[in-house]
């Protein structure tokens, strides 16, 4: 006998509640996960529409209790089985339950009061308003913030009310100012459905450049012969993909089919947005963080209304309930955002591809610098290729220079800041020109490198950087190879060898001091705390507030700043031994991004990367710009470890309040794993990187295999062994496959 899990109402907080129905013989064949069911419910057998979310062969139920299913509706297949089945698959292939699956994929139900938005609307004609802008730029003390705003308004015409204050940062005094010259009128809505609606913006209607063409009509040729491989747009910043991107939704739509279009959400900036919104108009919407879980519903709701057919968003956006969808884009699919840090832990990629399948739509990649793993689709055949070899609109590189920190310490400078790199801020503080510091701290446990040869300690069977933990122990999260932390240099007997550890707050009082006149920003975990922190300080280095911006990886992603011509990365070496498999893809991606700040502007930029290991290939790599160099040298050393692409990784995370649960768990599930005899390789159980984190205890399994199934397999295996086991009672386990950070 087969019974089927139903749940009859599709709200957030209803998921939770199954009901049991069993599967009569005729109807075996016609119920999967996902199907719409109708079954007789309460007392009266009143007659309802639920979905199947699990099938089993045994009743958790009383037996006699348990009804037949009735049907299966014969008309076509809702939108909701299909979110359902895609909800079943992630649970399969990313691990959690089926409940945190579908809390993923369905929207959420719930009832919302309306919002009130505000729009700025130009009261001035065009020629008038840029005659207002020259006159405003002519004051002795004039106002960026009041330029921008005009600037943003005659290129806009209407603007948002929340944009002018939150991304823009203008002051609402001058926004009252400007309303007093009669230069703009204020507008009051009571429209909650549509976030952008009433934007006012120049047409798109850019024409393709050859490449750019090329690309094109071999996405739409494929599409037309049902080829249906993904596609990879491979393409510097600035060539030109968004564009490409807008053609292609264009087609999908001709079609009387919908779009989704990944980005992520730190790229989700207004120009962006209004690009899309540009060609398509009400019919695109966007989603963000920002937006109310009431908010976002709505935007479900449209979009399965067929009011809007292109949604614009971060990764949440994947699960928008589009009827018959035709494309699904992922821009800048090397980001790290789109791998779920939340169970079910699925990498937006994978997922975007079955929910594709599922709708018999296409997929579009599109990246400056590919992941790995997706050029590696290409490498075997799996992803057609489209490339843009070059900048629509022609810009010199910036040019790269590699300062070996080795050679400034042998010279006597104990600086965290080199020579040159100290000499290029001059020159840009005496030019009126603005510089980026960057510091990156990805890494999470600290790695031990010798500062005069640049050695590192690594693990001689993994090659990863082994982490410091307490008791001087040097430890491999992957194997838990051991070894004492040296005191002197193993390779040239050094005594300058210790844990690389430096941040941002550090380095601010530094570049303070060396240079009193400069007007410094910070931008990281700590200055962005607040609401819109992170906005505001954008806004104020572009309103050109301050000289020099100094953060984390948070001001290298996405943002022009056409006043800075200087990037300095003070510290490569911090991402690069990382203790995890990616740490070169993740240093090279980063690189990239930072020489890409410098220079957006008519100046061209300099970018000064400070790093103990000059001859890095991923540093080597980033500051020539060679994406392809990079690809062959990384892929030779994952197919060697056998590392995702070439072989996957499971973590498996062990959690609880206390310490001894925690390590017994962990003991337990290694010990069955072993008995398994799969074709696995799984290392001790280690302490995470992170081995405690608010009072909770964190150990980690890393399994390795050359088949992805196998390791479902051991998922299963494992969940299976600590349901209802007592030792595990005070655990808990989540699972992580081909973990893109550290845990
Ligand atoms: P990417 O998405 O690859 O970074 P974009 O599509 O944003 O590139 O294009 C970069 C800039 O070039 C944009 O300002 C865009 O308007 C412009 N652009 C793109 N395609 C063309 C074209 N065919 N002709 C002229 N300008 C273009
Ligand atoms: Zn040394
Ligand atoms: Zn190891």
């Amino acid at each position: 006998m087969t019974y089927a899990k139903i749940i009859v109402d599709i709200s957030h907080e209803k998921l939770d509640k199954t009901f049991t129905y069993r599967v009569p013989e005729q109807l075996r064949d016609a119920v999967g996960v996902g199907t719409p069911v109708v079954i007789p419910f309460g007392k009266g057998n009143r007659r309802l529409t639920g979905f199947v979310v699990a099938l089993s062969d045994t009743p958790e139920f009383d037996l006699k209790k348990i009804k037949d299913i009735i049907g299966v509706p014969t008309d076509a297949l809702p939108i909701e089985a299909e979110l359902i089945a895609l909800a079943a698959w992630m649970r399969e292939r990313f691990g959690g339950t089926m409940n945190q699956a579908l809390k993923c994929v369905l929207p959420i139900k719930r009832k919302t009061t309306p919002k009130e938005t505000k729009l700025l609307h130009l009261a001035l004609d065009e020629a008038t308003a840029k005659e207002e802008l020259v006159q405003l730029h002519r004051r002795a003390r004039h106002s960026v913030a009041k330029e921008r705003l005009l600037t943003a308004l005659i290129e806009q015409g209407d603007i948002p009310w929340d944009v002018v204050v939150g991304k823009l940062d203008i002051p609402s005094a001058h926004i009252r100012d400007f309303e007093k010259k009669a230069w703009i009128s204020v507008t009051s809505s009571r429209d909650y459905r549509n976030p952008l609606k009433g934007m006012q913006v120049r047409p798109n209607e850019i024409e393709l450049n050859d490449d750019q063409k090329k690309a094109l009509s071999v996405f739409l040729e494929e599409r037309r012969t049902g080829e249906d491989k993904p596609f990879l747009l491979y393409g510097v910043t600035g060539s030109g993909k968004t564009q490409v991107y807008i053609e292609m939704i264009e087609a999908v739509l001709r079609e009387g089919k919908q779009a989704i279009v990944l980005i992520p959400e730190i790229a989700l900036t207004y120009q962006t947005v209004m690009r899309f919104y540009g060609r398509f108009g009400e019919k695109v919407s966007i989603m963000n963080s920002r937006l109310s879980d009431g908010e976002r519903c709505d935007q479900f709701e449209r979009a399965k209304a067929g009011e809007v057919s292109v949604m614009v968003g971060p990764r949440s956006a994947l699960f928008t309930p589009f009827p018959d969808l035709g494309l699904i884009i992922i821009d800048e699919e090397h980001e790290t955002t789109y791998k779920s840090e939340q169970v079910p832990k699925y990498h937006a990629a994978e997922v975007a591809k079955k929910r594709a399948a599922l709708s018999g739509a296409s997929v579009v990649f599109g990246s400056a610098t590919p992941s790995v793993t997706g050029f590696s689709f290409v490498k075997s055949g799996a992803y057609t290729l489209l490339t843009l070899p070059s900048r629509a609109a022609a810009k010199a590189l910036p040019e790269c220079h590699i300062v070996d920190l080795r050679e400034e310490l042998k010279s006597g400078n104990k600086n965290m800041l080199s020579r040159l790199l100290l000499a290029k801020i001059r020159e840009r503080l005496d030019a009126g020109e603005q510089s980026m510091l960057f510091m990156n701290r990805r890494g999470l446990a600290g790695f031990i490198s010798c500062r005069e040869c640049g050695y590192v300690l690594k693990c001689p069977h993994c090659d990863v950087s082994l982490s410091l933990h307490r008791g001087d122990i040097m430890r491999c999260h992957y194997c838990g190879y051991e070894t004492a932390a040296p005191k002197i240099c193993p390779e040239c007997g050094s005594k300058y060898i210790g844990t690389f550890r430096a941040g941002t707050e550090q380095l601010e009082e530094n570049v303070a001091k060396l240079f009193p006149d400069a007007r410094i920003l910070r931008m990281d975990a700590d200055t962005t705390k607040g609401k819109d922190g992170h906005d505001k300080i954008l806004s104020a280095f572009a309103n050109r507030e301050a000289d020099i911006l100094i953060g984390t990886q948070m001001i290298v992603k996405g943002h022009d700043f056409s006043a800075v011509t200087l990037m300095g990365v003070v510290a490569a070496d911090m991402s690069l031994h990382a203790a995890d498999y990616n740490s070169a893809e993740r240093t090279f991606d980063l690189l990239c991004q930072a020489a890409g700040r410098a220079g957006r502007g008519s100046v061209p930029g300099e970018v000064v990367i400070q790093t103990y290991q000059p001859g890095h290939y991923a540093i080597k790599a980033a500051a020539a710009q060679d994406y392809e160099a990079f690809y062959e040298t990384e892929i030779a050393y994952r197919k060697l470890l056998h590392y995702p692409p070439c072989g996957a990784l499971l973590v498996i995370q062990i959690l609880s309040a206390y310490e001894r649960d925690a390590d017994e768990a962990a003991d337990l599930v290694f010990a069955m794993l072993i008995s398994q005899k799969a074709k696995v390789q799984a290392a001790h159980p280690v302490e995470a990187q992170i081995a405690k984190l608010k009072d909770i205890y964190r150990r980690a399994i890393y399994v390795k295999s050359a088949s992805y199934d196998e390791l479902v397999r051991i998922k299963d295996a494992a969940e299976r062994f600590t349901e209802g086991n007592a030792a595990c009672r005070r655990t808990v386990m989540r699972f992580d496959f081909n973990p893109m950070y550290g845990f």
